[in-house]
């Protein structure tokens, strides 16, 4: 609408236009109940619906198996960088790092802590821009995982496939933090998925696991109870009080997800935007240059340069004019970053291409 700007930020990002006005027309008085949903009592028979719904559209969505349990958790995904090793090692266990971008490095190096990680493999020396073959990896035989970010917010490099871990007993395990449910996923495939919501389902402050439930109550005797996946998955996740209004808002976001018709409608609509962009960028003849190898260049975080650097500035404020705002690079890479989540509308996207192309006929 016309007050709203198209907001390019990497998260917490856009969300749907619809979502939002439910929301706001729930927000006083939630469906009669005389309160709202962030006064509600999270044990009370009306959160209990919203939960429970929330969760259950979650498992339509991805299709996810009945052994699989699904936490509505806290802390953000950075939590979960502890958590996992926590609850899936003893202090000497090794686990396999295949590390394509700065929050796999994050999370290497917090798992340090609490077992014994190495890297299989790491894009740092390459910038970041590439996923390597996986027939060409060496996989120690006793890790108890493999950890890999599906998706790298700040590089835009985004897993197509997946390794299968070569131990039968190992495990893999994802950050979905920034592509969850922008596409179809066989979540059979992996020991745990992990996202904090604030990209592509809801408000920060919620962070969802899907994890295969044999895999829960091993943890160290030292997990503290917030990070043990054991009580959360007893307690439905309402051991302690949840993110009560972002569990709701991800609820919100789920349905709206189900009346598009689903992940494999979804995942259509994210990949006519993200080729847009990135013809545009081609197109330009050097003018925008996107870093990532063409084949794993992420349909969610679009990360580009200006061949002349010293417009980069210009070039953010004429789109911030024109209510395109924060697409700035994420300050460790610089250049811009446009982040196209399921909640960026085509025409956002639309707006951005035409606006690139005028600028550099512009400044060429
Ligand atoms: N993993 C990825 C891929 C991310 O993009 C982010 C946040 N940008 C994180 C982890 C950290 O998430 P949080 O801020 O929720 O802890």
């Amino acid at each position: 609408s016309q007050d709203r700007v198209f907001n390019f930020a990497a998260g917490p990002a856009t969300l749907p236009e619809n979502v939002l006005k439910k929301a706001e027309s729930e927000l006083y008085n939630w469906r009669g109940c005389g309160m709202s949903v962030m006064e509600m009592s999270h044990r009370g028979k009306e959160f209990l619906s919203i939960i429970q719904k929330a969760e259950s559209d979650l498992k339509t969505l991805l299709s996810i198996p009945s052994d699989y349990a699904v936490l509505f958790l806290q802390g953000g995904a950075t939590t979960q960088f502890s958590a996992i090793p926590l609850n899936l090692c003893e202090p000497n266990d090794q686990v396999d790092f295949l590390v394509t971008g700065s929050w796999g490095d994050k999370a290497f190096k917090e798992a340090q802590k609490f077992c014994k990680p190495h890297f299989i493999w790491s894009g740092k020396s390459e910038k970041y821009t590439k996923i390597p073959s996986f027939d060409s990896l060496e996989q120690n035989l006793n890790a108890r995982y493999l950890h890999i970010c599906a998706n790298e917010t700040i590089h835009g490099v985004e897993f197509k496939d997946y390794p299968t871990p070569k131990n039968k007993d190992e495990i893999l395990v994802a950050d979905m933090s920034s592509n969850f449910c922008s596409k179809p996923v066989d979540v059979s495939q992996f020991g745990i998925i992990y996202a904090g919501a604030q990209k592509n389902v809801g408000p920060s402050g919620v962070t969802i696991v899907i994890i295969r439930k044999d895999l829960i109550g091993n943890a160290q005797k030292i997990t503290p109870v917030m990070l043990d996946y054991k009580i959360h998955a007893e307690n439905n996740s309402l051991y302690n009080t949840p993110p009560c209004y972002g569990i709701y808002m991800c609820g919100l976001v789920f349905e709206d997800l189900l009346e598009q018709g689903g992940l494999v409608e979804v995942e259509k609509k994210n990949k006519k935007k993200a080729e847009i962009l990135y013809n545009a960028i081609e197109e330009s003849e050097g003018f925008y240059r996107s870093p990532v190898e063409k084949s794993v260049r992420s349909l969610m975080n679009v990360p580009f340069t200006l061949e002349k650097s010293e417009l980069e500035a210009e070039f953010i404020k004429e789109a911030a004019k024109e209510k395109m705002v924060q697409l700035k690079g994420h300050r460790s890479v610089g250049g811009m970053r446009a982040s196209i989540y399921n909640a960026m509308p085509l025409a956002g996207v639309e707006k951005l291409v035409a606006f690139m192309k005028d600028f550099q006929a512009r400044h060429a």
